[in-house]
């Protein structure tokens, strides 16, 4: 994935005061607001902390995709993390807003952050953010992955609630280093682990693999998160092609000796796994082609 060149178009910010409800100062939910000056103060709880959560949507044409399921997400993250529930009409109202004074573009990836806020003041933060999506063709066009341990069990949402398995909270730094130490191996994103043995998510990615007509994703119950692709994908699979689909917990040779499988996301869509640590998988151009259409909400 190469960064976003200088000459892209400008990223847009929108600051969202209103999200638990009226701004104090009688202003308005949210306005766009100028992204090339510092915004966030420095003793925001996402900055000492890492304290908030996230949600990634991808805008394709202008268009952006499972506003709705990202937002419910959110306010799942945020009742796991004791954050005041957003409010999500004013969050939608707001992703609408920051696409609308973005430069048109294909693919935009447009953030909606929600932080703790500043130290002591008790009140969150939040904004959203547009920006040029990365460059994900090389890795839709087929990829290899590492498989890295997570060093937990899939026993651990259960047993220990607090590690917030399947929240997406902003302490992403565990994740990142993974990816670093996928390309430290050669191999460009990574598939973790549990350490009972069963294959869980990308850092970024849901995990999707196909078994003849069954296609398949780990059980959120195994600490990931709920993928909005993989429904999407899902959804698309059972209505408008009769094949089934479910949960099921599977090992690495499971994977390996699949007849497919994918890293999905909002803003990749839907990278095949050409490689598995040193294992071929089998990989089909044309099927990935059409998820990536309807994950672009064209079909
Ligand atoms: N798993 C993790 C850990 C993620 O961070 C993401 C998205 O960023 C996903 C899965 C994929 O989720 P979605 O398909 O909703 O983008």
């Amino acid at each position: 994935m190469s960064a976003t060149s200088p000459s892209a178009p400008a990223p847009v910010l929108v600051l969202v005061p209103g999200v638990t409800g009226a701004p104090a100062d009688g202003g308005a939910a949210f306005h766009v607001a100028d992204a090339t000056v510092p915004q966030l103060s420095v003793t925001d709880l996402v900055a000492t902390r890492g304290d908030g959560i996230f949600e990634t949507i991808g805008a394709f044409d202008g268009t952006p995709v499972n506003v709705g399921p990202h937002l419910a997400r959110l306010a799942r993250s945020a009742e796991m993390v004791d954050l005041p529930a957003p409010d999500l009409g004013v969050l939608a109202d707001a992703v609408d807003a920051v696409i609308a004074a973005h430069e048109p573009v294909a693919e935009l990836s447009v953030r909606v952050m929600y932080t703790r806020g500043i130290e002591g003041a008790g009140e969150p933060t939040c904004w959203i953010h547009a920006r040029v999506s990365d460059d994900w063709s090389p890795y839709r066009a087929g990829m290899k992955v590492a498989a890295l341990d997570r060093g937990l069990p899939t026993s651990a949402p259960a047993t220990s609630p607090w590690l917030l398995a399947g929240a997406k909270t902003l302490s992403y730094a565990v994740n990142m280093a993974a990816v670093r130490e996928a390309k430290r191996r050669g191999a460009a994103d990574v598939l973790f682990v549990s350490s009972d043995g069963y294959a869980l998510e990308g850092p970024t990615s849901t995990l999707l693999v196909r078994r003849g007509d069954t296609f398949l994703t780990t059980p959120v119950s195994a600490g990931v998160l709920a993928g909005t692709s993989v429904q999407t994908l899902f959804a698309w699979l059972r209505e408008q092609q009769g094949l089934a689909t479910g949960e099921e917990l599977m090992t690495l040779d499971d994977v390996a000796a699949s007849d497919g499988a994918w890293l999905l996301s909002s803003t990749r869509l839907a990278a095949p796994i050409a490689q598995l640590d040193d294992r071929e998988l089998p990989t089909d151009p044309e099927l990935t082609a059409r998820f990536e259409r309807v994950l672009k909400g064209g079909i």
